[in-house]
């Protein structure tokens, strides 16, 4: 079974797809978005097979021949049974996403900190104050608290997935998907850099929003991208205006 590479049109094989695992593990673990066991990545192999990284093991020290392959429902295959490697608890959600989005055909879930932290301390990052985020990301929403390993973490990120490819989840991490695990790997970077220039604002005195001439043009800019990545279009949609309905905002705009 091969997995397709959208990006380029091509196939790419499963030991591929394994190595580019590895990597991205590696990467991740470097850059401290994961520490210890932390975090876990998957992909899809066909349409009746996902490769997911098993649990306990650190993300940064994986071998090709970690992953394993489970079905659409979450089980096991056969040959992977009995070999001391199972699927972490926390893959339920990406069962989700991979049910809702048929476009997404890798998933990364890391823990890294700056962003982590603001869903800590009640503050949000769905905010317009990066073009670059609001035409890619069109925002970045905090899920509910639910706890890790429960059904409680699909369902609370269930509605956002639809819309949105990063998400993060209030006092436990961030979910990033995309066309490639390359491609969740470069939001989840995104979302933390994005976490660490808020806060770098912030401590210099103030976070300043976006004009809104430069928010509709912003906006207009999402929908363009949107429709681009063959993506629906959401009706009326508000790209900076979801500080309102996420987690809470202790730091107040500045008015502009
Ligand atoms: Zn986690």
């Amino acid at each position: 079974m091969a997995y397709v590479d959208r990006a380029s049109g091509t196939a790419q094989r499963e030991d591929e797809l394994r190595q580019e695992m590895v990597r991205t593990g590696r990467m991740m673990w470097e850059r401290g978005f994961v520490a210890a066991t932390d975090g876990n990545l998957s992909a899809r192999l066909g349409p009746d097979r996902l490769l997911v990284t098993p649990s306990g093991l650190s993300k940064g020290f994986l071998s090709a021949d970690d992953p394993v392959v489970i079905r659409p429902d979450g089980e096991l295959l056969p040959a992977y049974r009995g070999r001391g490697r199972r699927p972490s608890s926390e893959i339920l959600m990406h069962l989700e996403v991979y049910r809702q989005r048929p476009d997404v055909m890798a998933i990364v879930h890391a823990h890294p900190p700056v962003a982590t932290a603001f869903s800590i301390a009640g503050v949000t990052l769905a905010r317009c104050v990066l073009p670059e985020v609001v035409v890619s990301l069109g925002g970045i929403p905090t899920a509910e608290y639910a706890t890790p390993g429960t059904p409680e973490v699909p369902e609370s990120i269930s509605l956002m997935i639809q819309e949105f490819d990063a998400v993060i989840l209030a006092h436990h991490g961030t979910l990033t998907v995309g066309e490639s695990l390359w491609a969740a790997y470069q939001l989840l970077a995104r979302v933390e850099q994005t976490a660490e220039i808020t806060l770098a604002a912030h401590q210099l005195g103030r976070v300043g929003t976006l004009p809104p001439v430069a928010q509709s043009q912003l906006a207009q800019k999402r929908r363009d991208w949107l429709q681009r990545h063959g993506r629906p279009l959401c009706d009326g949609c508000t790209v900076c205006a979801l500080g309102t309905t996420q987690a809470g905002n202790n730091w107040e705009g500045d008015g502009r």
